[in-house]
C-alpha cells in the first residue's frame, strides 16, 4: 500500500498530515498527488468523502512552499461552487499548511469586500473563491489573475448544475495559458467533458469508485408513501419523516434531512422543531452568518438535525452522521449517492432512508439502477407522537403548518400550502389563473365549507348574522 512518505510531498506538509492522524493516502490521493507534484494537469473523477480535497491541497502546498506572493496577484486559485465548500477547503488549507508560511484568502459572498481587498492587496499564495465573487473582485480592478500558477476547479458537475460554467470559462481565459489545472468532478457530463478538453492539457485522469459501491456500511431503506389526499401530502409526508426518526430512536444521534426545494427545507425544519425535535435549516437563501452558525452547531454536536438542500450540503464534511433522510427522492440519481454518502463515512455504520411518493417512482427507479441494488422497502410503525404537548397546543398562525388533519381539516386546507410545483391542477380551474387566486380559492372554500367568516374564527359578532332589515330596525 502507498504511504504518504512515498509521495514526494514537502516534509512540513507530511508532518501536518501525520498530526491530522491520516495513516495512508486514499485512492484519489495516491492517484492524483504524484502527477500534480510533477506539474501535470489532473482530471479527478471523485466525489466528496473520498479525500479529494487533500488530493489537490497537499500537492499545491508542496509546490507553493517555495516562493512568495506579490500584491494583488494570487499564486493559486481554488474555485468552489458554494460558500460552504469554499470555507471547508480553506479549513483544509489551514490544517495542512500549519507548518508553512503561506497566506490564503477566502472570497465568498456574504463577507465584506473591504476585508477581502485588504488581504488580496497584501498578496496571497492561495485564493479560494466562488466564481461569481471572484469575478466581482476582478471587475472592480482589485485582482490580477495573471500570476496564477495552479488553478483548481472543485465539484465541476455542481458548477454546471448551478450555471457557473460560463464564469469558469471566463476565469480560465483570465489566467495564464501555462498554469497547471487540477479539475475535479463527481461525474463527467458532456459539458464537463467539453470544458476539460478545452482547458486541460494531457491531464492525468484518476477515477475512483463511486461511493455507492464503497458504501456497504450504509443500511438503506425506502418508504413508499401515498398521501390520503393530494392537499395533505406535505403534512402527511412530514409525519412519515417524524415516524422514521422516532422509529430509529436513540440510534439516530444526528441526521441530515435532504429536501429538493428550499421552501420544503424551511417548512420541514420548522415543523420538526414544532414537534420538539432539535432541527435547523440550511440553504442558499439564508445569510452567511446564519449558515455558518448552523453548520458549526451541527458539527459540534449541539444541533441534532440539519435540514438541507443539495447545494447547501454539497461537499460539507461532517464526519459522523448516523442518519440521512431523503424527504424527497432527488431529481438526479447521482445526488442520492452524494446524500447518503454523508453517513457511513470512514467505515462507520450509517442508515439512509428515503420517502418516495408515486410521483417520485421514476426518479427512484433511476437511483436503484445507478446503485445497481434494490433498496429495501420499509414499513412505518407510526411511533412519532400524534398529540402536541400543552405548550404546543396553540400554535401561532404561521406555525399551523402541521395542524393535525384529523382534528382540524379546515386549518390544514388554509395553511398547508403545497410547494408551487406540486400544486394539483384542478380540472375546474382555468389554466391562466395565477397562484394567488388559487390560494384564495382554497381559503374561500375552507370558509364556506365550515360556515365560518374567514378571519374571525369562531367568534362571529352577532350583529353580522342579522339581515340588513333587522339591523336597520335595531
Ligand atoms: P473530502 O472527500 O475531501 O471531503 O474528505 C473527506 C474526509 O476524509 C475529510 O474529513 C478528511 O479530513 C478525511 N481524509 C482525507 N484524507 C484522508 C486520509 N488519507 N486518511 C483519513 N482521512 C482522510
Amino acid at each position: 500500500m502507498t504511504k504518504f512518505s512515498d509521495l514526494n510531498l514537502n516534509t512540513k506538509v507530511l508532518k501536518a498530515i501525520d498530526e491530522a492522524g491520516y495513516e495512508s493516502p486514499t485512492p484519489i490521493q495516491a492517484g492524483a498527488i504524484p502527477p500534480a507534484l510533477e506539474g501535470r494537469d489532473v482530471l479527478g473523477i471523485a466525489q466528496t468523502g473520498t479525500g479529494k480535497t487533500a488530493s489537490f491541497t497537499l500537492p499545491m502546498l508542496s509546490l507553493l512552499a517555495r516562493g512568495r506572493a506579490r500584491a494583488r496577484m494570487p499564486r493559486s486559485l481554488v474555485l468552489c461552487p458554494t460558500r460552504e465548500l469554499a470555507a471547508q477547503v480553506a479549513e483544509n488549507f489551514d490544517t495542512y499548511s500549519k507548518h508553512l508560511k503561506l497566506t490564503k484568502a477566502l472570497l465568498i459572498g456574504g463577507v465584506s469586500f473591504k476585508e477581502q481587498d485588504k488581504l488580496i492587496d497584501k498578496g496571497v499564495d492561495v485564493l479560494i473563491a466562488t466564481p461569481g465573487r471572484l469575478l466581482d473582485h476582478f471587475e472592480r480592478g482589485k485582482l490580477l489573475l495573471t500570476g496564477v500558477q495552479i488553478m483548481v476547479v472543485d465539484e465541476a458537475d455542481r458548477m454546471l448544475d448551478m450555471g457557473f460554467i460560463p464564469d469558469i470559462e471566463r476565469i480560465f481565459s483570465l489566467t495564464p495559458f501555462t498554469r497547471q489545472t487540477l479539475f475535479f468532478s463527481a461525474t463527467m457530463a458532456p459539458e464537463i467533458e467539453r470544458i476539460t478538453n478545452t482547458f486541460l492539457s494531457a491531464p492525468a485522469r484518476i477515477e475512483v469508485a463511486r461511493q455507492a459501491t464503497a458504501s456497504e456500511t450504509i443500511e438503506q431503506g425506502v418508504v413508499m408513501f401515498k398521501a390520503s389526499r393530494r392537499d395533505r401530502e406535505g403534512s402527511e409526508k412530514r409525519r412519515v419523516l417524524r415516524d422514521l426518526i422516532a422509529q430509529e430512536g436513540d440510534a439516530c444521534t444526528n441526521a441530515i434531512i435532504f429536501c429538493n426545494r428550499k421552501t420544503d427545507v424551511d417548512i420541514c425544519a420548522k415543523s420538526l422543531k414544532k414537534y420538539g425535535l432539535d432541527a435547523a435549516p440550511i440553504h442558499g437563501d439564508l445569510d452567511q452568518s446564519q449558515r455558518t452558525r448552523t453548520l458549526d452547531a451541527f458539527r459540534n454536536g449541539e444541533l441534532r438535525i440539519l435540514v438541507a438542500s443539495d447545494v447547501a450540503a454539497r461537499g460539507l464534511d461532517v464526519p459522523s452522521v448516523s442518519h440521512v433522510f431523503n424527504f424527497d427522492v432527488p431529481g438526479h440519481a447521482e445526488d442520492y449517492v452524494h446524500r447518503i454518502g454523508r453517513t457511513g463515512r470512514a467505515g462507520r455504520d450509517g442508515k439512509a432512508f428515503t420517502i418516495c411518493t408515486p410521483r417520485d417512482e421514476k426518479a427512484f427507479d433511476a437511483v436503484e439502477k445507478l446503485i445497481q441494488k434494490e433498496i429495501p422497502r420499509v414499513e412505518i410503525e407510526g411511533k412519532a407522537p400524534r398529540k402536541r404537548s400543552k405548550a404546543e397546543e396553540q400554535p401561532k398562525v404561521e406555525e399551523k403548518l402541521d395542524a393535525q388533519p384529523e382534528a382540524k381539516p379546515q386549518v390544514e386546507a388554509k395553511t398547508e400550502e403545497a410547494p408551487k410545483s406540486e400544486k394539483p391542477a384542478s380540472k375546474s380551474r382555468g389554466r391562466s389563473r395565477n397562484r394567488s387566486s388559487d390560494r384564495n380559492d382554497r381559503n374561500d372554500r375552507g370558509g364556506r365549507d365550515n360556515n365560518k367568516v374567514v378571519g374571525m374564527g369562531d367568534h362571529m359578532p352577532s350583529f353580522i348574522a342579522l339581515s340588513f332589515d333587522e339591523r336597520r330596525a335595531g
